[in-house]
């Protein structure tokens, strides 16, 4: 078995032809704004992996998905990071169609058979604050909910068909106002985007900021949680966290594998150190598998949120030891000769860059030790 085959054979298995489509754009050509890299995944539709078949996707498990995220990641960081975003949003939608009176695999469906983006918009660009707080608030009226405010940065912002967002809406009994997830069509009127993202590294993920003036989601549009902000995770929320986790930490340990890659297929290197960094990220992508594999078991529920931050927190580690190593054995005429090495070693920074900082866990992970149900900062 070569090095990352079971994950090529993945992507092509449930997207095929995607990776020989990627291979052949040079690696900073798919990095860059405007890359080709969203497009292709598009074609060959990717934005139908987790909808399952007979929502005419491709009905991908976790652990597929994420074998899917590090072979993209290997190929581009930029697009791994950009689709888990749509992935998130897509598991969500799916988990709410289980239960929902139609509108939600009507939804599922349309993306899956038209590869229709979604960018989901958490994110307001206020250091400090938990994705569970959000700023954009919603006025009701007669036709449905006015919603205004900026989501930055939100990957896909320029290729999204379909923009979720969070947003704190009136409790429905006139009561303490509750966190709601908008799904806001990009067309509509009073939604725009522009620039956010000012580093070269990720930039091929589109993570622009999106503005909301008064746009109307009609009620059918809004999916409340019933949760006050900051409180204990619903079961659809402790489910999107679990898949964002899982799919964010395959796609930067793809990165990661890139260079270990370059490594690998380097006979100048002694092989002594060739296998043990192949074992470092073999060991760091067998932790990712053990959660996927619980994922899809079934029965999500906070064990496997602590789980998936645990895995997660663990991987960037473990990245942090893997890439400078990485880094070393190339050498610095690979360094000097191109920007790939660079490039792939700071956008592996990313992973620790995305919710929630592990510095915001370490109260919540302390008092679920004593216990006590786990919260997410
Ligand atoms: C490539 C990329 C793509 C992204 N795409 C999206 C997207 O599509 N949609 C989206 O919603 N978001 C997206 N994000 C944004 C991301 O989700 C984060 O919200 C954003 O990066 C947080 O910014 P911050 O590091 O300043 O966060 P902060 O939460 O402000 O944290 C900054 C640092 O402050 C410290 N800190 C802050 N608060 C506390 C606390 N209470 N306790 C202890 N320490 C604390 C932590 O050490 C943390 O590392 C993306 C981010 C990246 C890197």
């Amino acid at each position: 078995m070569r090095f990352l085959e079971r994950e090529r054979a993945a992507l092509e298995k449930l997207l095929p032809g995607l990776d020989d489509k990627l291979r052949a754009v040079p690696l900073m050509d798919l990095e860059r704004p405007g890359s080709p890299a969203v497009g292709l995944f598009r074609a060959c539709g990717g934005p139908g992996l987790l909808a399952p078949e007979e929502f005419q996707g491709r009905g991908a498990g976790a652990l597929d998905a994420v074998r899917v995220q590090r072979a993209l990641g290997s190929r581009s960081p930029s697009l791994a990071v950009a689709t888990t975003m749509h992935h998130f949003s897509m598991a969500t939608l799916v988990r709410l169609s289980q239960d929902g009176e139609g509108l939600e695999w009507m939804l599922v469906q349309a993306v899956a058979s038209e590869n229709k983006l979604m960018a989901s918009g958490f994110a307001e660009g206020r250091s400090g604050t938990g994705i569970l707080s959000p700023s954009m608030t919603a006025v009701p009226t007669p036709e449905g909910l006015r919603i205004s405010g900026v989501k930055r940065p939100c990957s896909l912002a320029r290729s999204m068909d379909l923009l979720t967002a969070s947003v704190l809406v009136p409790g429905e009994d006139g009561g303490e106002p509750e966190l709601a997830v908008a799904l806001i069509p990009a067309d509509s009127e009073g939604l725009a985007v522009s620039g956010f993202w000012s580093s070269s590294f990720l930039a091929g993920a589109e993570s622009e900021q999106v503005t909301l003036d008064n746009v109307l989601v009609p009620a059918d549009l809004l999916v409340r949680t019933a949760c006050p902000p900051g409180a204990r995770l619903d079961e659809v929320q402790t489910m999107g966290l679990v898949w964002f986790e899982l799919l964010m930490t395959g796609s930067y340990l793809g990165a990661a594998s890139a260079l270990v890659e370059r490594v690998l297929l380097n006979d100048r290197v002694p092989e002594g150190e060739r296998v043990a960094l192949l074992v470092a990220a073999e060991a760091a992508a067998a932790g990712v598998e053990g959660l996927a594999r619980r994922v899809d078991e079934g029965g999500i529920d906070e064990s496997v949120l602590a789980e998936a931050l645990f895995v997660r927190y663990g991987v960037q580690d473990a990245l942090g030891r893997i890439v400078p190593r990485a880094v070393e054995l190339l050498g610095g005429l690979n360094f000097m000769s191109s920007d790939e090495v660079g490039h792939l070693a700071a956008c592996t920074h990313g992973l620790a860059l995305h919710p929630p900082a592990r510095s915001r866990m370490t109260g919540p992970f302390a008092r679920y030790l004593a216990d006590a149900p786990l919260t997410v900062a």
